[in-house]
């Protein structure tokens, strides 16, 4: 016997179904709809009649909710009623609706179950906070699972780390079953990618922030996984860290794509550069050569063209570097050259720009400079791309100063200073300018033809090397543009793995 109690709870569950909107459907007992009324057309979001008459009434409900109440219907044909049965059921437009569910079976006269009669209320506006909250978390990890998309909570000052079903899924862990921490993620990843993983972390608490992509081996199809992790740090008053948010995202499919189409870039790059040199090599012999009964207006079109194919061999050889070092396929002969002589040499190749535009060089070189261990043509390309840079962006009579010297801040490692007093890059466009092909608004009006690969070229190298590069600038007065080079590249086995 159910006591007095009880009997209010259900007095009061009664009730509170009674307020709500009520629809009725009639279904078979395998749960194909038979008749809707006006009402059930309406709470599904305005559905017509043939779009659900002789469908099945479990399409209505949400994929997590669907087995409960399919297994729950099979009581109504036991027991011929239930009632206040709670699930989500999606409508016409794909938002949803909570909805208290009532049936009861009709039989026959011979006693076959013949129809059930359900009674749908909605009753989202009255679900409860912790409903709602509910009902947001499962929408959130509908999304998370539909996009491959986890995300992850650490809370720095009781180390507590919560992480979302999809992040468990995504290192195919089972969600929720085992305590995670910043040292899951180290132990998952490819052994190459676990020091990235500490600095990551290391970054995120010191800078508020931190990207980072990185490969785990999938423990059942051995597949190499690309994540891609953000983070975000919250402080207090006192900048002491308190909690970090953050996402974990799968991009091996976009990893892919961006892959091939590098590798098409190689080749292509590859296969123009024979011609492009061909071209370009006989439009300078011609100029040097003089030809004989060449007109000066005929001269003047040779030397457009070997301007115009001097620049697409400059460019074809930028994006051979990028995708052969995107590729991790750039050659790394690491060997020990003095840093001096090789500023000097690339510097050779500027002199006839600089004294046309009369610019005013300065080099200097600290006293007795150790050799740099490193790769000849990789170690040209940084000094080719940065003299070019000053170069170009200083207007004519301005000054550049080349500084080479031992940083004082990092242990066993050169400093490259080149400042020039040109056009400076807006501060608007500061944050992109070590983006793959970004140049600045004032560069794109004052000079032409540049490719916006240079710096990125130089950010990839001195990936390789270990090293780093940054930059202080002021539009219209100058910039200057520093290089922190390892005398011996920082990871040289990873560098010579490049070879
Ligand atoms: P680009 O081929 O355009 O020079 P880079 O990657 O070398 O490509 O440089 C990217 C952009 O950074 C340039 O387009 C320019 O806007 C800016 N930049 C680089 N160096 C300088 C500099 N020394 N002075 C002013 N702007 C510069």
């Amino acid at each position: 016997m159910p006591d007095l109690n009880d009997n209010i709870a259900l007095l009061d569950n009664s009730k509170r179904v009674i307020l709500f909107p009520e629809a009725i459907l009639i279904v078979d007992p395998f749960g194909n709809v038979i008749n809707v009324d006006q009402q059930a057309l309406k709470m599904f979001g305005g559905l017509t009649e043939q779009e659900i008459v002789g469908k099945s009434f479990f399409d209505l409900i949400v994929e997590q909710d669907k087995l409960y109440v399919e297994q729950t219907f099979q009581k109504i044909l036991v027991e011929g009623h239930i009632s206040d049965l709670q699930c989500n059921a999606t409508k016409k437009d794909g938002t949803y609706l909570r909805a208290s569910l009532s049936g009861t079976l009709f039989i026959d006269k011979l006693g076959t179950s013949k129809e059930i009669t359900v009674v749908v209320h909605d009753i989202t506006p009255h679900l409860s906070e912790l409903e709602q909250v509910k009902e947001t978390q499962r929408q959130l990890a509908e999304a998370q699972q539909i996009a491959r998309f986890g995300s992850w909570e650490w809370d720095i000052i009781t180390n507590k780390f919560h992480w979302t079903d999809e992040m468990y899924k995504l290192f195919s862990l089972e969600p929720q079953k085992i305590l995670v921490d910043n040292d899951t993620l180290i132990e998952k990843a490819q052994t190459e990618d676990k020091e990235k993983i500490k600095e990551f972390i290391a970054t995120s608490l010191g800078d508020g922030s931190g990207i980072l992509d990185f490969r785990i081996v999938n423990p059942e199809s051995k597949a190499t996984q690309w994540l891609h992790v953000t983070s975000k740090t919250f402080y207090d008053a006192a900048h002491k860290p308190l909690r970090m948010v953050g996402t974990v995202h799968d991009v091996t499919h976009e990893k892919e794509i961006d892959e091939v189409k590098t590798q098409f870039l190689s080749l292509a790059s590859h296969q123009m550069r024979g011609p492009l040199t061909t071209i370009n090599w006989n439009a300078e012999m011609l100029l040097q050569q003089q030809v004989e009964g060449l007109s000066e207006s005929q001269k003047k079109y040779i030397q457009e063209l070997y301007n115009a194919s001097k620049r697409i061999v400059l460019l074809t050889n930028d994006l051979l570097t990028v995708s052969e070092l995107e590729l991790g396929r750039m050659p790394f002969k690491p060997e020990k050259l003095s840093l001096s002589k090789i500023a000097k040499r690339v510097l050779e190749d500027y002199e006839r720009t600089i004294a046309e535009k009369k610019i005013n060089f300065k080099e200097t070189y600290a006293e007795q400079l150790p050799e740099i261990e490193t790769d000849l043509f990789l170690l040209k390309t940084i000094f080719h791309e940065l003299i070019a840079n000053a170069v170009n962006y200083t207007p004519p009579e301005g000054t550049i100063a080349m500084n080479i010297s031992i940083d004082p801040k990092r242990a066993n490692t050169f400093l490259i200073a080149i400042s020039d007093s040109g056009y400076g890059i807006p501060q608007a466009d500061q944050e992109k300018v070590f983006s793959k092909m970004f140049r600045a608004t004032n560069a794109k009006t004052k000079v032409m033809g540049g490719t916006g690969l240079g710096l990125y070229i130089v950010k990839l190298i001195l990936k390789v090397n270990g090293g780093e590069i940054w930059f202080s600038s002021e539009e219209n007065k100058g910039s200057t543009f520093y290089v922190a080079i390892p005398f011996v590249p920082k990871n040289m086995d990873s560098a010579i793995k490049l070879k």
